[in-house]
C-alpha cells in the first residue's frame, strides 16, 4: 500500500493560541503502518494545549508499542489496541488534571485513523471529524458526540441548523472527561483514489461540506488540499483553530484489493450514549 499525506495545524483568525493538536507519521510508516492523530483541546488558558498534547504524544506510543509487543498481523486486531491506546491517553489526562489545579476540567476531542494493507481503522472520540471522499462522494464517516449531534439523530434539528447551533460546543464524549472513556471504532476497505479527511470543528464548522467535498476534489495534491481547506476556514473569519489532514490512497497491492467489499461502516462499539459526562467548552 503506497499512500500520500499532509496535515497543517493553524491558530485561525480570532484566538491568541492554537489548542488543537496533530500527530503525523513519517512517510514510510511504522512496522504497524500507519497512524494519524488530530486533538482539539479544551479547557482554559493551559489545560487544552496540555489535553491534546497529551493525546497525540501517548496515542500513537501506546499503539506502536501494543502492535511490537503483540506481533499483531491482521488489521482486523488492530482495534482493541487503538481503543486501549485512547483510554490509555485518557487516564494521563485525568492524572495531569489531579495533580494540578491550572489544569482541571482540561479535555480534548480524538480522531485517528490507522492504515494497514488497504484497511483503514477510525478512532472517535468527540465532534472532530473523519471523512471519505470516494468518487466525487464526501461521506463522514464518524459520529460527533455532541448535544446537537444527538438533536439531529432525533429529527430535532437538521444538519445545516445543528452546524450553527449556539449550543454545537457541547460534547457528549471528551477525553479527560471521565475516568472512562467510550471509543467509537470503525473499519474501512480502502479503494485506490481513496482520500481521507481529518478535521477539527475549525473547518466544518464554518465550511460546509459542500465546500469541503469541493476542495478536496479540486486538489491535485495532499499538501494542496491542506491549504486549500485551512485558507477556506479563515475565509470565513478562521473563528477557531483549524486542522486538517489529508491522506490519499495512491495504490493499493494487489491482495490488498477486495473488489466488492462492502464498504459500509460500523461502529464496533455502540454505546448507550446519552447526556450523561456533559462538558463545555471552556475558551480562554
Ligand atoms: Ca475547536
Amino acid at each position: 500500500m503506497r499512500i500520500s499525506f499532509a496535515g497543517i495545524s493553524d491558530v485561525g483568525r480570532v484566538r491568541q493560541e492554537n489548542q488543537d493538536a496533530l500527530a503525523m507519521p513519517s512517510l514510510e510508516g511504522q512496522a504497524g503502518g500507519w497512524l494519524f492523530v488530530l486533538a482539539d483541546g479544551m479547557g482554559g488558558v493551559a489545560g487544552g494545549a496540555q489535553a491534546s498534547g497529551i493525546a497525540v504524544s501517548v496515542v500513537p506510543r501506546e499503539f506502536h508499542r501494543a502492535l511490537a509487543a503483540a506481533g499483531v498481523e491482521q488489521p482486523a486486531e488492530r482495534a482493541p489496541l487503538l481503543r486501549a491506546a485512547v483510554e490509555s491517553a485518557n487516564r494521563e489526562i485525568r492524572e495531569q488534571a489531579a495533580a494540578d489545579a491550572s489544569l482541571t476540567g482540561m479535555g480534548t476531542t480524538l480522531v485517528a485513523v490507522a492504515l494497514r494493507r488497504g484497511r483503514a481503522l477510525i478512532a472517535n472520540v468527540g465532534d472532530s471529524r473523519a471523512y471519505l471522499l470516494r468518487a466525487g462522494e464526501l461521506r463522514q464517516l464518524s459520529e460527533d458526540h455532541s448535544l446537537v449531534q444527538q438533536e439531529v439523530a432525533m429529527g430535532a434539528l437538521t444538519a445545516e441548523e445543528a452546524r450553527n447551533h449556539a449550543m454545537k460546543n457541547i460534547l457528549t464524549r471528551a477525553l479527560g472527561a471521565e475516568d472512562q472513556v467510550e471509543v467509537d471504532l470503525f473499519p474501512h476497505e480502502l479503494k485506490n483514489g481513496d482520500v481521507l479527511l481529518l478535521c477539527s470543528d475549525g473547518l466544518h464548522g464554518p465550511v460546509p461540506d459542500a465546500s469541503i467535498k469541493e476542495l478536496l476534489g479540486a486538489a491535485s495534491q495532499p499538501q494542496d488540499a491542506a491549504e486549500r481547506l485551512i485558507e477556506a476556514a479563515n475565509h470565513q473569519g478562521g473563528p477557531d483553530n483549524v486542522s486538517v489532514v489529508v491522506v490519499r490512497v495512491d495504490e493499493l497491492d494487489s491482495s490488498e484489493q477486495e473488489p466488492g467489499t462492502d464498504t459500509q461502516s460500523r461502529n464496533l462499539e455502540q454505546g448507550p450514549g446519552g447526556l450523561r459526562g456533559l462538558l463545555r467548552r471552556v475558551f480562554s
